[in-house]
């Protein structure tokens, strides 16, 4: 552990990476945000390696959607989450850890212990309505400007498009 994919980028990079809260299981959900107003991410089909699915939810409505790198619509979302929108949520909890998840998603777990079964409850107890799936290619297209970084080999040369991000050592 600590010398996995992202250690030669965070030798290379003087941005702090801020390690997951526990270690996550990248094949499954290889890449979870929370933005947008939403929890969203990539899933892997679990029988094709070749597909993925774009699962999200809303802050506060808790609204979800769900559907395939080609825009075709999730089977699994009829009336609630579907697996892959579950598994979003459990690998959130383990990069984020539960409370803050619970924070930004605006999920008032009362007096429950936070974890991933009970966020998923809570939200899903809301009866929660389909969202709107538009948001999918924008996902998508941060998940494989995601790769595209980890795939650069590791250097401390600058990268302009990192540039955007003030230095770290900011003139005061
Ligand atoms: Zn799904």
């Amino acid at each position: 552990m600590g010398d996995g994919a992202l250690s030669g980028w965070e030798r290379s990079s003087t941005a702090r990476v801020i390690a997951p809260a526990r270690p996550r299981k990248l094949a499954k959900v290889p890449f979870v945000e929370l933005a947008d107003g939403r929890l969203q991410g990539v899933v892997s089909s679990g029988s094709d390696i070749s597909r993925v699915y774009v699962s999200s939810v809303t802050v506060g409505a808790f609204a979800y959607a769900c559907s395939t790198n080609n825009n075709r619509p999730c089977g699994g979302t009829s009336s609630s989450y579907c697996n892959h929108i579950r598994a979003l949520i459990d690998q959130a909890v383990l990069q984020y850890g539960a409370e803050r998840v619970a924070r930004y998603l605006k999920c008032d777990l009362g007096d429950t212990e936070a974890d991933a079964f009970s966020l998923t409850q809570a939200m899903v107890g809301t009866h929660p309505m389909p969202g709107d799936s538009n948001a999918a290619a924008t996902v998508f297209s941060r998940f494989l400007r995601h790769l595209a970084y980890l795939e650069f080999d590791a250097t401390t040369a600058p990268l302009p498009e990192m540039q955007w991000f003030p230095p770290t050592r900011a003139v005061a």
